[in-house]
């Protein structure tokens, strides 16, 4: 399949890896927008949130686990942070496999952009 966050799974294309599980990967955004800027995706490919179906519900919320505790990791946890799922183009998505974005190491404005 032609994604690009499924060849970094399959180790096909490098990656800054930083956490993995039985169904999560997490690495470095390469473009990162804040000192930390960690990008959570589910071993299982699912182009956007608009394709979730009730199964899927639980590797959601191991994305936001993830994300929690990575942050507690680095020790930005309890300053706080910021969690993104961008959702089609609109939504300024680019990479069509579902990821959450993990920010943290500074503050953050809202709305966002
Ligand atoms: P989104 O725009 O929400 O789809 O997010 C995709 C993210 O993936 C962007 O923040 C990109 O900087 C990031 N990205 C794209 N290619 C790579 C890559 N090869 N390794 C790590 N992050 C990437
Ligand atoms: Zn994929």
């Amino acid at each position: 399949m032609d994604c690009l966050f499924c060849k970094i799974i399959n180790r096909e294309i490098p990656a800054d890896i930083v956490h993995e599980d039985d169904e999560v990967l997490a690495f470095n955004d390469i473009n990162p927008q804040a000192p930390t800027h960690v990008v959570i995706v589910p071993k299982q490919h699912i182009a956007t949130l608009n394709d979730l179906e009730e199964g899927d519900l639980g590797l959601v919320g191991r994305l936001a686990y993830t994300a929690a505790r990575l942050a507690k990791e680095r020790g930005f946890a309890d300053d706080g942070y910021r969690v993104v799922m961008n959702c089609n183009d609109q939504g300024g998505q680019t990479v069509y496999h579902i990821h959450m974005h993990l920010m943290g190491g500074r503050r953050f404005t809202w709305p966002a952009g």
